[in-house]
């Protein structure tokens, strides 16, 4: 591990170890308050290595952007307002909270009958389409 020789994971088996994992009729309800909460939980991580570890700080401001400059140019003025770099400690924790915001998005696709697959090919599609677009 950390040689950046993991394995991959395919979408349809992590769907497949999701469903063998919930609980048998998992109700609906608790799926959509674990998945909110999981939610919940990555931004409190990230916050945390924000105002807890001090490893990221938010430096944001609004910056104007010309009238004359085109699409192309809209990454020379957008910023992610982040200065730093996570700490191996809080880079553990915001993986670990986005495996169970993971896990929980993989639920609810297989609690409504749907495909986790099926929804990231939809949705990178839809971003290969519209590319800067989307983001607005
Ligand atoms: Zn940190």
């Amino acid at each position: 591990m950390g040689s950046g020789e993991e394995s991959k994971v395919a979408v349809q088996d992590f769907q497949d170890i999701v469903s063998q994992f919930l609980v048998r009729h998992q109700s609906i309800l608790d799926v959509l308050s674990k998945f909110q909460e999981t939610n919940a939980r990555v931004n409190r991580a990230v916050i945390k290595a924000v105002t807890n570890c001090g490893c990221l700080k938010v430096v944001a401001e609004k910056k104007p952007i010309p009238e004359s400059a085109c699409l192309s140019d809209l990454k020379d003025y957008l910023d992610t307002h982040l200065r730093g770099e996570l700490c191996e400690e809080c880079r553990d924790v915001i993986q670990a909270e986005l495996g169970k915001a993971l896990f929980y998005t993989t639920a609810l696709c297989h609690t409504l009958g749907l495909n986790l697959e099926t929804v990231m090919k939809k949705e990178h599609e839809k971003v290969a389409t519209l590319r800067y677009f989307n983001f607005t």
